[in-house]
């Protein structure tokens, strides 16, 4: 028997009708980009996630890049990462000029090895950015000890672990702010890119609003140098429809 790495199909045919009533909205609302629909999978993401925030961006990397930006993170700076991550958490990283430094995994969990970020913590480290690969949660109590410890921001890297937990509190709501993704294949995919920076924080929540459109709040008034990285009405939609149904499939996928 041939068990496939992913089949979407099935859970695409169970949600095909209201697939199609949320394409129908969007299309007839003639409203694209940042509106109403955007709105309401935010609100409904946060708290699935149960951060005070959620904001819609264009893919995983931009939200953790969006993320490490509205820490202040750049150049001069380094910012701690499994080796054995997906390129973006180092990418994003990049971008803002700061140098990612490779922590060794847990031999164990294959995820970050908390002892491993201890020894090579330096006076330029600003961060840490634990990656919960394959669903499964870092140690993100021992984590957040080492990082208050030592002045660090945490990021988390969330695009593997939708819906998953550490000692009861969810993945993507310990760190300062964190990033995850919505492509296709992930647990919660979209019908095209996106991701959303999850946070508690007023103040990192509105300066990622400000930096995913075009440094802006406010039409035409724009206060600092920001980016096009907004994740759109239709798959906002689509996106809403699915996290309807994310605990089941998960719970499917595990059986
Ligand atoms: C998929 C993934 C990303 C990037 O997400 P995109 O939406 O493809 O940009 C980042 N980190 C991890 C661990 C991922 O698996």
């Amino acid at each position: 028997m041939k068990i496939p790495f992913l089949n979407l199909s099935p859970m695409h045919l169970e949600i095909k009708t209201q697939m199609q009533d949320a394409f129908a909205s969007v299309y007839d609302s003639n409203w694209f980009i940042m509106g109403g629909q955007l709105s309401s999978f935010e609100k409904a993401y946060a708290g699935f996630n149960q951060t005070k925030y959620a904001i819609g961006v264009s893919n995983g990397l931009d939200a953790l890049f969006l993320a490490l930006k509205a820490l202040g993170i750049g150049t001069g700076d380094e910012v701690i990462v499994p080796s054995n991550t997906y390129i973006a958490s180092l990418l994003a990283i990049s971008y803002t000029g700061a140098t990612p430094i490779l922590a060794e995994p847990d031999s164990e969990t294959c995820n970050i090895d908390p002892a491993q970020i201890s020894a090579i913590i330096t006076s330029r480290t600003k961060a840490i950015l634990p990656v919960h690969l394959y669903g499964q949660a870092c140690k993100m109590d021992t984590i957040m000890e080492i990082a208050g410890k030592h002045g660090l921001y945490v990021i988390e890297d969330n695009a593997q672990a939708h819906g998953a937990s550490f000692k009861g509190k969810l993945t993507g709501s310990w760190g300062n702010v964190n990033g995850t993704s919505f492509y296709p294949g992930k647990n919660l995919g979209a019908l095209g890119d996106g991701g959303a920076v999850t946070t508690d924080s007023d103040d990192l929540a509105q300066k990622v609003n400000m930096l995913r459109n075009y440094g802006s709040l406010e039409k035409y008034k724009h206060d600092i140098i920001g980016h096009n990285m907004r994740l759109d009405e239709m798959q906002a939609a689509f996106l809403e429809v699915k996290l309807k149904y994310i605990q089941n499939w998960t719970r499917q996928g595990r059986r």
